[in-house]
C-alpha cells in the first residue's frame, strides 16, 4: 500500500485487505471520512402487515469510501466500535435521521411514518452523556421522545452495567427500545425481565426458515407467542417473499421489514400502495 504525501488517499491492494493492518487502515479511513462527510443514512420501511402501510423506517448508515466505494456496515461498524469512532458516527446517524423524520412529518402529515428506528451500539450506550445527547437531538428536531425507537442487541446489554442503565434512562424519558436480532444473542428471554423493552425484532435467520412448501417455522411461531404474552410488539426482519409475509401474518405478526416491502433507500416513497401478500 502507498500513501500519497499530504493526502488521505490510500492505494489498496489485495494483500493489504487481507493483512492484519486492514482493520487499523479502515479505522484511519473512518476518521477521515467522518471529517469529509462520506457517510449517508438510508431508510428501510417497517410495514404493517395487514394494511401494508409504512409504519416506521429503520435508519441504516452507508459509507462511500473515497477509494473502495461501498463498504458494508457489517465490516466497518465493528472497527468503529473498537476504536471508539462509533460514538461520533452514531451521533451523526441519530441527528441525520431525526432531522429527516421531522421533515417527513412536516411535508407528509398523516402519511408520514409513526417513528424512526435507529441502531445504537454498546459503546454508545456506555457513554455517560448518551441520554442527554439523544434528548438534545430530539429537542433540536422538535420531536417527542416516542418518535424515536432505539435498536440495541442482546449482546450489547449482556452483563448489565452502564448500557442497561442508559436504556432505562432513555425509556423513562419516553424513547422506545427494541431488542435487535432477537433470539441470536445471549440470555434473550432473561433480558426481557430486567430491561425495559417495547419491540422485539425477530432475526432474519428465523424468518429464513419459512420456505416455499416447507413445514412449520417453529421459532417465528414461538416468538410471536412470547411477544404477545409479554405485551411487546414483534417486527419480523428480512422478509424477502410474499409467502413469508403471508405466513407471518397468518401467525399473528403485525409488523415486518425486508426486501419484499422495500430496500433501504435515501428517500423512501411513502405513498400508499397495495402489496398483495397472499399471492405466494
Ligand atoms: P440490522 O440492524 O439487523 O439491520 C438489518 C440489515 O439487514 C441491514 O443491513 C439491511 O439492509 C438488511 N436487510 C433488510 N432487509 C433484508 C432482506 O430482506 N434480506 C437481506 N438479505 N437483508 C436485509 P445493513 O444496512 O448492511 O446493516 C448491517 C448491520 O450493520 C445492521 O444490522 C446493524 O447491526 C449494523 N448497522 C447498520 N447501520 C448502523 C448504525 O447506524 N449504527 C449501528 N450501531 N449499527 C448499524
Ligand atoms: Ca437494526
Ligand atoms: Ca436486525
Ligand atoms: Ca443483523
Amino acid at each position: 500500500a502507498a500513501k500519497a504525501a499530504g493526502s488521505q488517499l490510500m492505494i489498496y491492494t489485495a494483500e493489504l485487505d487481507e493483512s492484519a493492518d486492514a482493520a487499523a487502515q479502515l479505522g484511519a479511513d473512518l476518521r477521515h471520512s467522518l471529517d469529509d462527510g462520506d457517510f449517508r443514512v438510508v431508510y428501510q420501511p417497517i410495514v404493517e402487515l395487514t394494511t401494508t402501510r409504512f409504519e416506521a423506517v429503520e435508519a441504516l448508515v452507508r459509507w462511500h469510501h473515497p477509494v473502495r466505494g461501498f463498504v458494508s456496515p457489517v465490516d466497518f461498524i465493528p472497527v468503529a466500535e473498537d476504536n471508539g469512532l462509533i460514538v461520533e458516527l452514531g451521533e451523526f446517524v441519530m441527528r441525520t435521521s431525526c432531522h429527516k423524520f421531522a421533515g417527513w412529518r412536516r411535508d407528509l402529515g398523516a402519511a408520514a411514518p409513526s417513528y424512526i428506528s435507529v441502531n445504537v451500539s454498546a459503546r454508545q450506550l456506555r457513554e455517560p452523556e448518551f441520554p442527554d445527547v439523544v434528548a438534545a437531538i430530539l429537542a433540536e428536531c422538535g420531536l417527542e421522545p416516542a418518535a424515536l425507537l432505539v435498536e440495541v442487541t442482546e449482546t450489547a446489554l449482556f452483563g448489565g452495567g452502564t448500557a442497561v442503565h442508559a436504556v432505562e434512562t432513555l425509556h423513562r424519558t419516553g424513547v422506545r427500545i427494541a431488542l435487535d436480532d432477537f433470539g441470536t444473542g445471549h440470555s434473550s428471554l432473561g433480558l426481557l425481565r430486567t430491561v425495559p423493552v417495547d419491540v422485539l425484532k425477530v432475526d432474519k435467520s428465523f424468518v429464513d426458515e419459512i420456505i416455499a412448501g416447507g413445514g412449520r417455522a417453529v421459532i417465528v411461531d414461538a416468538l410471536i407467542h412470547v411477544s404477545k404474552g409479554l405485551g411487546l410488539r414483534a417486527v419480523a426482519e428480512g422478509v424477502e417473499t410474499a409467502e413469508q409475509a403471508a405466513y407471518l401474518r397468518e401467525l399473528g405478526y403485525e409488523y415486518a421489514q425486508g426486501y419484499f416491502f422495500g430496500k433501504p433507500v435515501p428517500e423512501p416513497d411513502f405513498t400508499p400502495r397495495a402489496l398483495v401478500v397472499d399471492q405466494a
